[in-house]
């Protein structure tokens, strides 16, 4: 480990345009077990969510609502931010980049320390400009006519603009995308980005005409006429939140001096923080984040997640519906790392069905329920793993490896199928050494069976142990339940009751 040892991680800021649906809990969730695991593991941790406010979509969004701008800004991002209770995000931090008073002066000095480097020049420039992705794309990037994120036509813009020299950055930008300096995950994401530098970086387009923003944003420094292009202003927020226009400790702390700087962004965005990022603060002479990880999207029914398709699905109404546990399990453990995952509500309450009620449920009830029965409530210590169940026992040892292995390559499905992997041992060995067999053999004095039976629990309840700690990360509500069920009064647990209730 390098640096002070300390974790910083992010989310994208979204748009507040519209309400947050099921894509924005997942990256909040990924990012959220993330930073969970490591502050489990006793490294220091900072974990940063927010909001987009400064885009020219929000001012449209706003208009067609009929309401002003910041009004409609600030309660949208409320509704982001309240997405903290019912999907158990324990975000340290939660920037509104309109409304917070450590972005703009960050902004304004990013954009100074790149103008001291010399690598702004105004242009007039004519392109295609998507509102919906808040940029300029050029005629081979278009599918056929359209946008391809949003498969709407882009509107021609002409326009005098600030451009940023980041063609000057390609060679130092491959060097370190090549080199994994800054590693861009899974494979494939870094591929395509090396493939889009390699293929030539043209300058950017950093600003926008105050007219055409609706005087929305961030005036460029010395440039009033002109607003700062929102995606600058929008990335900056990984650093302004850490007071990087006041000069403050926290900077030093959690970006320049961290052992890690990781960002959590959607694969339509992979470019904003793999290329102009990085070319940012190269510019400014700011140290690079260590890592991108980059997530797939959720489809609803097979169509693509969006409030004018219709089917932007709540995470707070599924959260109020099925659980916390039964949201953050289904995202967790059967979104794939790549390629796009199709939610249905069948599909949630099968996977907690399945996994949480029948299988981690089911395994600590009947553990429990036996140790309460026949052992007066009491656990017996702990077996060591030549006793037997050397399967269980072995995948409960090495349950924290393959978790720590799993999250350092962002596969949260490797990393709950590894806690999966336990559960699964664990409710074979009960099978096979069928302990309520024993308990009633052991009743009438049977020796050899009590021992058996003490020696079976030991092993069932260290496994449930090891199972309520690391599921912490993930579900850390159902994980604190199962240890409160874990933790004797007077020596003596409690009679169970389950877990995690059935759909
Ligand atoms: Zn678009």
């Amino acid at each position: 480990m390098t640096g002070n040892g300390n974790f910083y991680i992010t989310t994208a800021i979204p748009y507040v345009n519209a309400e947050p649906h099921l894509g924005h809990a997942l990256e909040l969730v990924q990012a959220d077990v993330l930073a969970r695991h490591r502050r489990l593991r006793g490294q220091r941790v900072r974990f940063l969510a927010g909001t987009d406010d400064n885009a020219l979509k929000n001012v449209t969004a706003a208009r067609a609502a009929g309401v002003p701008v910041g009004e409609f800004v600030a309660r949208n991002a409320a509704r982001f931010y309240r997405l903290r209770e019912p999907l158990a995000l324990s975000f340290d931090d939660f920037i509104k980049t309109s409304a917070d008073s450590r972005h703009r002066p960050g902004v304004a000095l990013l954009w100074r320390q790149c103008a001291d480097r010399g690598d702004f020049y105004r242009r007039r420039y004519q392109g295609r400009y998507c509102a919906g992705c808040e940029q300029f794309y050029s005629p081979e990037e278009l599918a056929g006519e359209l946008c391809p994120e949003h498969l709407v036509a882009p509107e021609p813009v002409t326009e005098q603009n600030w451009f940023f020299r980041l063609s000057r950055y390609r060679g130092t930008l491959l060097d370190v995308l090549e080199s994994g300096r800054v590693r861009i995950e899974p494979a494939s994401r870094r591929n395509e980005v090396l493939a889009f530098a390699r293929a030539g970086l043209h300058d950017l387009s950093v600003s926008r005409p105050a007219a055409r923003a609706h005087g929305w944003g961030i005036p460029v420094p010395g440039d009033p006429d002109q607003i700062i292009y929102v995606w600058w202003d929008a990335l900056a927020n990984y650093v302004t939140a850490l007071g990087y226009g006041a000069a403050g400790q926290p900077y030093q702390d959690w970006w320049v001096n961290s052992a890690e700087r990781v960002h959590v962004v959607g694969k339509g965005i992979t470019r904003f923080h793999a290329v102009y990022w990085l070319a940012l603060l190269l510019s400014a002479g700011q140290p690079l984040p260590t890592a991108v990880y980059v997530h797939e999207y959720l489809t609803a029914d097979g169509a693509k997640l969006s409030k004018s398709a219709g089917n932007a699905v709540s995470p707070e109404e599924l959260a109020s519906r099925f659980g916390t546990d039964a949201v953050r399990w289904w995202l967790l453990r059967e979104v794939a790392r790549l390629g796009d995952t199709d939610f249905t509500v069948e599909r949630l309450v099968h996977r907690a069905n399945t996994d949480l009620a029948n299988g981690l449920g089911n395994l600590q009830q009947r553990t429990l329920t036996l140790v309460h029965r026949y052992r007066r409530g009491r656990i017996a210590p702990p077996v060591g793993p030549a006793a037997l169940g050397s399967e269980l026992s072995i995948a409960c040892e090495t349950l924290p490896h393959r978790i720590d292995q799993a999250l350092a390559r962002f596969d949260f499905r490797a990393a709950t199928g590894a806690i999966w992997s336990v559960v699964q041992a664990g409710n074979r060995l009960a099978e096979t050494q069928r302990p309520w067999e024993l308990a009633r053999r052991a009743e009438r004095g049977d020796h050899a069976a009590a021992t058996r039976l003490d020696e079976v629990l030991g092993v069932l309840t260290g496994a449930c142990r090891t199972l309520a700690t690391e599921l912490g990360p993930f579900l850390p509500a159902g994980s604190a339940r199962l240890s409160e069920q874990l933790r004797p009064r007077q020596d003596a647990i409690a009679p169970p009751v389950p877990v995690f209730a059935r759909q």
